[in-house]
């Protein structure tokens, strides 16, 4: 047997996938399966972006770029971070990564070891917990409550900052709950963090115009007095429906970036160049295409949480960004895990079960409503027999 080190045994799963291949298992044995489980837009990239990487490829950028990015497409995120958090970022600030993910691997292995505490919001995205564990730092879950909408309290984030924590990971709008954190308690929680001047932020806003209902999402980089150890996380992915081409961005405080550089020049030398340009055009062309797919989330949020209260034993709140539903299963006397995977087996309808998102999930589903309003109500035409039958 081959001896590898035991920290690989602690990394963790984005269960989202083990469900997205169990579907596609399925869809392929001829049955009729509706995914609500994967968390991506079911839209196809805008044309005009995929167009700008099938010219980059014509024109011959086949190499490799520098591992912090193009610096044009440095600088359309930094037009891209003027126009929507009102924040100046320098493009030399700027990291352009594949995916938002190894954003967040790069963050926790800075700040991750033994005797580190992390803390981190639960529920949450997976890949938080099982990164934290990886370094051997100690977990430490937020809390985020339904009755609190989901959202970071600053009062109890605050409460759990010890003088061994090392980083704080902020998620708004939220996947899996689809919470968004409003401005009083993020100046709150920013105002409080003045006692921890040690404490690294890393605010993974992956989602940020992906809100509904009048809601904004606050960007961290709106404090300048945190800007010296603040992290953000953003990405190509959700907004331009570009989950595939693997690109994301990150803005770092001068003294990390050198060293997040450095880690590309070791792991992926840089991201492809087409893929590169293909974010200029998403960044700099029109976004009537982003407006078009909002307008379809919003309008399928609505369907989910009406169909979803109507279900016996559930109740649902209104998520007010990314596009998730976040339901509460207690009533109905299942388990969530079990739940989700009678419902993929028994009516082929994919969920994700409110514990893989954290230990505090156990109670609720995931739903992602990145799918047509047709499938939507068929699945929950489908859900409601489920549980009508199986109360
Ligand atoms: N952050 C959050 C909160 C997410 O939900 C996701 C993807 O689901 C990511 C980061 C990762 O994005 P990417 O696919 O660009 O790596």
């Amino acid at each position: 047997m081959l001896q590898t080190i035991s920290a690989f045994d602690r990394i963790g799963e984005e269960n989202a996938f083990a469900v997205l291949a169990r579907a596609t298992r399925l869809s392929s044995e001829g049955k009729d399966v509706v995914n609500l489980g994967i968390g991506q837009p079911d839209f196809l990239t805008p044309p005009h972006i995929v167009e700008a990487a099938i010219k980059a490829l014509r024109d011959g950028h086949h190499g490799y770029t520098p591992a912090n990015g193009l610096l044009a497409c440095r600088e359309a995120v930094a037009r891209r971070t003027f126009t929507v958090t009102g924040a100046e970022i320098s493009p030399e600030s700027v990291m352009i990564m594949p995916g938002g993910k190894p954003t967040m691997f790069a963050a926790i292995l800075l700040f991750g070891e033994p005797g580190a505490e992390i803390l981190y919001p639960d529920p949450g995205f997976p890949i938080y917990r099982s990164m934290i564990e990886f370094t051997g730092a100690t977990p430490v879950p937020v809390p985020m409550r339904e009755e609190n909408g989901f959202a970071f309290s600053a009062e109890e984030t605050l409460s759990l900052l010890t003088d061994r924590t090392r980083l704080l990971i902020l998620n708004s709008p939220a996947n899996p709950t689809g919470g968004v954190t409003p401005k009083a308690e993020i100046d709150k929680l920013v105002a409080g963090l003045a006692e921890f001047p040690d404490v690294a932020i890393m605010s993974d806003e992956i989602y940020d115009v992906m809100t509904y209902d009048g809601a904004t999402n606050v960007s961290l980089l709106s404090y300048p007095e945190i800007r010296d150890r603040l992290i953000v996380l953003n990405g190509w992915s959700k907004t331009w429906a570009m989950t595939g081409w693997r690109m994301g961005w990150s803005i770092w405080p001068d003294g990390l970036i050198g060293k997040v550089r450095k880690l590309a020049v070791n792991c992926w030398s840089c991201v492809n160049a087409p893929s590169q340009f293909a974010g200029i055009a998403a960044i700099d062309g029109p976004q009537t295409d982003v407006k078009r797919m909002m307008e379809a989330f919003d309008r399928r949020r609505r369907l989910v949480v009406e169909r979803a209260n109507a279900l016996p034993g559930v109740t649902c709140t209104v998520p007010k960004g990314a596009f998730y539903a976040f339901p509460n299963i207690v009533d109905t006397g299942w388990k969530a895990k079990k739940l989700a995977s009678a419902l993929l087996d028994r009516s082929h309808v994919a969920m994700v079960g409110g514990p893989d998102f954290g230990i505090l999930g156990e109670g609720y589903i995931r739903i992602s409503y990145a799918n047509s309003e047709v499938n939507i109500a068929r699945a929950m035409d489908r859900v409601a027999t489920f549980l009508e039958e199986n109360q």
